[in-house]
């Protein structure tokens, strides 16, 4: 009998754990990638004698596949992926492909903003209450290659995003986390905002009775799709979580403390009456936003069968991610703190609002089509001044000039992280935060948003 064929489309970190799975699954694999594949995965390829091209898409033998995993990065619309369909061969990706072979539970993680603090702070509760637990989605090794090397969780955390989702069929998660949809990628979802709500919303696909789907109630899109998804027969357990005073949530907040309340009958994942509650001064964790992260991650841990105590205390002392409102440094008594990740205005505006004193802002970078204005009625109370950091910053000009006139916010206008750290220590005054922010993508200047940030902090931290 022919062996059945897998095709590989994109050799970063997921193609090549498929890859590797798949052969070690018995399919007949092919790789290719249009672009050029970083060394480290070409010799990953060569040790285990996976066939690939780069630079080109040898497209007979592509259609010559039974079924292609697909990159998260390709889009629907490239040609190559275009004439799989119209041969009708099924385009997966590596999360669908890992998932079959995938023992144990999973916990996935979705969401425009939150996904990776929130997925890394599931992670850090299981296993300090001590279950065998594994990682992964879109954080560090990928899914297929852990399943390849025989890693086998009891709970398995993901991070996924809209594109892997895309890519998933008969996946199926046991505990959901939806933490908020606002507007992001658009370009992929031909500027359709219910496309990438439909999106989103296929991380309850499949969930049943016995699953928990944990939303963020006060969503614009979340409950209503809900609705539309319930009406289709999605039957799985909802808890809804609000940052509001609210009852009716399972988890909430009052009076300045984080709540959980599990009411009776449920589900069977949660004990009936059990209760969380914790000041939010004590959340390792600073802002409203990650008060809504960690109620999520708090309702995902109980649901896995984690006692209230040990989630308490891991929000205590959860150390956070790494680009995200990550305190640097104190110099002259200004605040250093390095928020990279804020790629889009949203996570600025959260990252503003966290903030407890004056703050020097910096913005830049590569702009997807960003509105400022939304930021401004934040900025006006919040920002002592505005420092641009990019490679062309006529946009921002634009977008701020008269604004800050109006409003006696100092403008600062640089191209490097030198000038820009230079310039936001001369703006700053004892007391107040320079934050970096920027609402943009980094690669005008930077690698990625990895780079800006390490280059900031090395920056600051010779003040
Ligand atoms: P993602 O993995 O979804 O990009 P991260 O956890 O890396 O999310 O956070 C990215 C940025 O988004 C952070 O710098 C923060 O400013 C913002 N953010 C984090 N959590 C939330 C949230 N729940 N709601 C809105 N913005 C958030």
């Amino acid at each position: 009998m022919e062996k059945h064929k897998i095709v590989v489309l994109g050799a970063g970190e997921s193609g090549v754990g498929a890859a590797i799975l798949a052969q070690q699954k018995g399919y007949d694999v092919f790789v290719s990638d249009a672009g050029t594949i970083k060394d480290a995965y070409k010799t990953m390829l060569d040790e285990h004698h996976l066939p690939w091209e780069e630079g080109q898409h040898t497209m007979e033998r592509i259609l010559d596949a039974h079924e292609c995993v697909k990159s998260p990065g390709i889009p629907e619309t490239a040609p190559v992926v275009q004439a799989l369909a119209e041969r009708g061969v099924p385009i997966i990706g590596e999360l669908e492909f890992a998932a079959r072979y995938l023992k144990g539970q999973t916990i996935c993680i979705t969401g425009s903003n939150g996904k990776t603090t929130t997925t890394s702070l599931v992670y850090y509760i299981l296993q300090k209450a001590g279950f065998q637990v594994g990682l992964g989605g879109n954080i560090g090794k990928s899914l297929a290659l852990q399943v390849a090397q025989g890693e086998e969780h009891e709970w398995t955390v993901l991070e996924v995003s809209s594109f892997q989702l895309d890519t998933m069929y008969d996946f199926r998660a046991d505990i959901s986390i939806l933490l908020n949809i606002t507007p992001d990628h658009l370009d992929r979802y031909g500027y359709v905002m219910q496309r990438y709500v439909d999106s989103k919303m296929r991380i309850i696909r499949n969930q049943r009775r016995q699953d928990c789907f944990i939303y963020w109630r006060d969503d614009e899109y979340a409950e209503a799709d809900l609705g539309k998804r319930r009406a289709e027969g999605n039957v799985v357990t909802a808890l809804p979580f609000t940052d509001e005073p609210q009852s009716g949530s399972l988890g909430y907040s009052r009076d300045g403390m984080m709540r959980i309340d599990v009411p009776e009958g449920l589900t069977p994942r949660l004990e009936d009456g059990a209760q969380l509650s914790i000041p939010e001064g004590e959340l390792s964790i600073p802002g409203r936003h990650n008060v809504r992260n960690c109620l999520a991650a708090a309702m995902a841990a109980l649901a896995a069968g984690v006692d209230a105590d040990t989630v308490k205390e891991c929000l205590r002392t959860f150390p956070g991610v790494e680009h995200r409102l990550e305190y640097v440094c104190e110099s002259h008594g200004v605040r250093y703190v390095n928020d990279s990740k804020a790629t889009n205005v949203d996570a600025c505006h959260v990252a503003l609002e966290a903030q407890t004193t004056p703050v020097v802002l910096i913005v830049g970078g590569t702009d997807k089509g960003n509105d400022y204005t939304t930021l401004f009625p934040l900025i006006a109370r919040k920002c002592r001044a505005i420092v641009f950091l990019g490679a062309d910053n006529s946009t921002l000009h634009r977008a701020f000039d008269a604004f800050a006139s109006e409003h006696g916010i100092a403008l600062a206008d640089t191209h490097s992280m030198v000038d820009c750290v230079k310039a936001s220590a001369q703006l700053a005054q004892e007391g107040d935060t320079v934050l970096l922010s920027p609402c943009c993508a980094s690669f005008d200047l930077f690698q990625n948003m990895g780079h800006r940030g390490r280059l900031f902090k090395e920056e600051t931290r010779k003040l």
